[in-house]
């Protein structure tokens, strides 16, 4: 394994911009651009290297009255305009992405630290994807006529019923920092397609690219308020509008211990919530896998993005029959990837997101060496700003460790043998969470009879973590509940209304 860690020059005007001179960047609110009525600002360092590429407003209770106060300003107006102006502007904001996807790459891989073939191909074509889907739905929404069984109208009079299709109101939107503009984008496209108004808040650590995405948004001509975005800590702002008796719906993507608080937060006005959490998800190998397919579908699932992915594939199970040739093969894996800043375009795995992150993540792996387990692969923490984890494959577990029960967030797998299918199934469904899941087999019926007995969100066959705007995703278990994608995530930003007359 080599490292590249220097950066290369970004090649677009914007990243070269933040490259050359740190940014200072405001918030949106109302349509305007300013810092924190405070004044406090928070920096933004690039992970692999540490260096402040940006100053953001750090947000105070007193910005979220103001931006949720926007919101609710712009809600009246918005809700009501014909669903064909909310798709045009929604389809403009997809254009304006495609035609800034080199910028965004390029910032969010300073951000975030993620290879910017990640951002450029997978995360950045994702969002456009979203805006693009909903702007579809929002033409699409539609309630039902009903025909009721009620006997006691008057004589002679019939019963007519019928349900509308109404936005919540106004949506915080709370985002983590692992995949930052895709994330942001799941929420934003279905509940501006819905009608609804927006305060987001970015992650700490990655608002760059929300923020140039708000720019884009404005300039496709979203009316001013339609969406506000604070940045600052969780604690703080992210607190504050979880709280506000102004917000009717949280839309949250993050931890499992911030959504517990979230909830907590959300009692005073009874707030619509879903939640999409943590998780701790099997990739179960069976023994008439492709093992080709299986080996590298199983690193891919784990190694990509430095395992910071809510879906991460991070407990293999490989029947023991196969178990020896699977972790070789593993560990070979874990062993050839170039690790580098982003910006090098042989880098296949980039850093940790800050230091903070990864001393959590060497915390995991000491924990697991020190009560006996091997370490495969990789385990050394690299760098010279120390957020670089190798590629790491562990075995000889137990199952109550805690590297096989938490969720790490990096590019850390644990690989345990089984015998049967029974035990395969109770051990993959051991677990707080269940958020994804994949199986390797070349059997339909093993595919068909685990896909319906591993408890997840979603179980993938032959492949891990496939998205589509068109496919729900989201968690059972404390891996949350709701959906983001698909048609599921613009349920999550209406109401149903009922309609009942004597006609
Ligand atoms: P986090 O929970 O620490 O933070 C997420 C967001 O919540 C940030 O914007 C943060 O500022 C904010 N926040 C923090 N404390 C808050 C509070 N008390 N009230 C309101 N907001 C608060 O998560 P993270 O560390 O940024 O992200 C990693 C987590 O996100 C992992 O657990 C990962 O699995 C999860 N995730 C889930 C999905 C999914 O679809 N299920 C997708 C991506 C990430």
């Amino acid at each position: 394994m080599t490292t590249i860690l220097d950066a290369v020059r970004p090649v677009t005007a914007g990243a070269q911009a933040l490259f050359d001179t740190p940014a200072v960047l405001g918030m949106l609110i109302d349509g305007a651009w300013q810092q924190s009525s405070g004044g406090n600002t928070l920096e933004t360092r690039d992970p692999a290297t540490g260096r402040t590429i940006a100053t953001i407003a750090d947000a105070s209770p007193a910005d979220v009255d103001d931006a949720v106060a926007a919101a609710r300003r712009a809600f009246p107006a918005w809700s009501q305009t014909v669903p064909a102006a909310r798709a045009a502007i929604l389809n403009r904001i997809a254009d304006l992405i495609d035609a800034h996807i080199d910028e965004l790459a390029e910032l969010e891989t300073l951000d975030q630290g993620k290879p910017l073939h990640v951002g450029r191909w997978a995360e950045i074509p994702g969002a456009v994807a979203q805006f693009r889907f909903f702007a579809g739905q929002a033409m699409a929404i539609e309630g039902r006529t009903v025909t009721p069984s009620i006997t006691y109208q008057p004589a002679g009079k019939q019963i007519a019923a019928w349900t509308l299709r109404e936005p919540v109101g106004v949506v915080a939107a709370i985002v983590p920092w692992n995949s930052p503009l895709v994330l942001t984008a799941m929420k934003l496209a279905p509940a501006l397609a819905a009608g609804c108004t927006v305060v987001l808040k970015p992650a700490e650590d990655t608002s760059v690219t929300a923020l140039r995405l708000g720019e884009l948004m404005m300039q496709a001509g979203l009316p001013a308020g339609v969406l506000n975005i604070v940045t600052g800590r969780g604690a703080v702002s992210g607190a504050a509008l979880a709280a506000h008796p102004g917000v009717d719906k949280i839309a949250f993507t993050g931890s499992t211990q911030t959504g517990r608080a979230i909830v907590d937060a959300s009692r005073g006005n009874l707030k619509r919530i879903t939640l999409e959490l943590g998780g701790k998800s099997p990739v179960v190998i069976l023994p008439d896998a492709d093992l080709d397919l299986a080996i590298a579908g199983a690193a891919n699932a784990i190694f990509f993005n430095a395992g910071q992915v809510c879906v991460a594939g991070s407990r293999a199970y490989v029947h023991a029959s196969i178990y020896d040739r699977v972790m070789a093969g593993l560990s070979d894996h874990a062993q050839a990837l170039q690790l580098g800043h982003g910006l090098n375009p042989g880098t296949q795995m980039g850093p940790l997101v800050s230091v903070q992150q990864a001393t959590r993540v060497e915390g995991f792996i000491a924990a697991a060496r020190s009560s006996g387990a091997d370490i495969v692969a990789g385990g050394e923490r690299r760098g010279a700003f120390g957020t670089f984890i190798s590629p790491t494959v562990i075995g000889n577990v137990t199952p109550n460790m805690d590297v096989v029960r938490e969720e790490i967030f990096g590019p850390v797998l644990v690989v345990q043998p089984y015998e049967d299918i029974e035990a395969v199934v109770e051990a993959a469904n051991d677990s707080p969470y269940g958020l994804a899941a994949s199986v390797w087999t070349q059997s339909l019926s093993s595919a068909h009879r685990l896909s319906r007995q591993i408890q997840a969100g979603t179980v993938w066959i032959n492949c891990h973590a496939m998205y589509d705007p068109s496919l729900p995703i989201g968690g059972v278990k404390q891996s949350g509940y709701g959906r983001d994608s698909g048609l599921a995530a613009l349920d999550n930003y209406l109401e149903w209304k009922t309609v009942c007359a004597v006609v």
